[in-house]
């Protein structure tokens, strides 16, 4: 049975060595020590700085040098449902629905199987098809809206919201601009205006450097940059920096799950999220038959209870391994 919980990220300790999931630091030594990123948001991704063997998808290491401008050091590009063996370790990334490039990781060893989830989305969006499912012994699992509150619309009518918003702002003579993650949720809006909209789509340097991995991966997308001279054709603005769209000729809006429940004075709130909501997480427990699920960020305590009491699951809080666990193994 393997030593498994949180020691700076989601660890795995087997008979041959380390393996850390979305690692929350660079500092990880130790001997046999692997590192596994799950997709490129900067909470995730900040363990492809550090030294030991990394491995993503090719998608988020150029979302990630994309952001820093620098390769990636001692990085094995590894693709969806392709494993990888990691000593006794068989690790199959597969897709998590969330964002370009996201992943999920299943880890294989001689007596369990481990599904460990990162961030997952568990419906299909412009940009992204919805998790794939993995039966498994144990489902290490995200519950940022693991709270029975948290049930979002259905996809079409948030999009039609969004939309129906935004050019009504334009007829208005009102530059409509939204305040989005530059990854991920730029893109899912950029596509959003590109098809059901003629307007122009104006963002920022960063939202703008990533857009164009997209597309170089696939997703295209039609775009200008905040510098491109504006002609006077109808434009809905995006940035990753709240300053940048700012002052009277703007209305601003937002879009994240947390909209369901927060008080937007002064903004337009669109209950948009790349994540799962409370709904879906438990669809997905019950969809990998999982007999053990561990909860890691969000409502983890509020939801682990609730799957314990509905789903008659095994389920807590992902345990923190004690430093004497790590340190004889270093
Ligand atoms: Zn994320």
């Amino acid at each position: 049975m393997p030593e498994l919980g949180w020691a700076g990220g989601f660890t795995i300790l087997t008979r041959d060595g380390r393996l850390v999931f979305d690692p929350d630091s660079t500092c990880l030594c130790g001997r046999n020590c692997s590192v596994f990123i799950s997709h490129a948001h900067a909470d995730h991704f900040i363990g492809l700085k550090s030294k030991p063997p990394k491995y993503s998808t090719q998608q988020t290491r150029r979302i990630f040098e994309s952001i820093h401008g620098k390769p990636v050091e001692n990085f094995f590009d590894i693709e969806f449902n392709k494993p990888v063996h990691v000593g006794d370790a068989e690790i199959t990334p597969i897709n998590a629905g969330h964002m370009l490039g996201s992943t999920q990781f299943l880890v294989a060893l001689p007596d369990m199987t481990i599904l460990y989830t990162g961030d997952i989305n568990y419906t299909d969006t412009l940009t992204t098809v919805k998790a794939e499912r993995a039966e498994c012994d144990v489902l290490v699992m995200e519950a940022t809206y693991g709270e029975p509150s948290y049930i979002f619309p259905d996809r079409e009518s948030i999009y039609n919201s969004i939309v129906t918003w935004t050019l009504s702002r334009i007829a208005q003579g009102i530059l409509p601009s939204f305040k989005v993650y530059a990854a991920g949720k730029a893109q899912e809006l950029i596509r959003l205006f590109n098809t059901f909209t003629n307007l122009d789509v104006t963002t920022d340097q960063r939202i703008s450097r990533i857009s164009e991995v997209y597309s170089a991966s696939g997703c295209r997308m039609r775009h200008r940059e905040l510098s491109a001279t504006r002609d006077g054709s109808p434009s809905v603005y995006l940035t990753a920096d709240s300053s940048t769209f700012n002052g009277e000729e703007y209305a601003r809006a937002v879009t994240t799950g947390w909209a369901l429940r927060m008080n937007a004075k002064g903004l337009a709130a669109f209950p948009l999220s790349s994540h799962a909501d409370f709904s879906q997480l438990l669809q997905f427990i019950r969809d990998c038959r999982a007999k053990t699920v561990y909860v890691f960020t969000g409502y983890m305590g509020v939801f682990a209870d609730y799957v314990r009491r509905k789903l008659g699951i095994v389920s807590r809080p992902l345990p923190v391994l004690p430093q004497k666990t790590l340190c004889s193994f270093h």
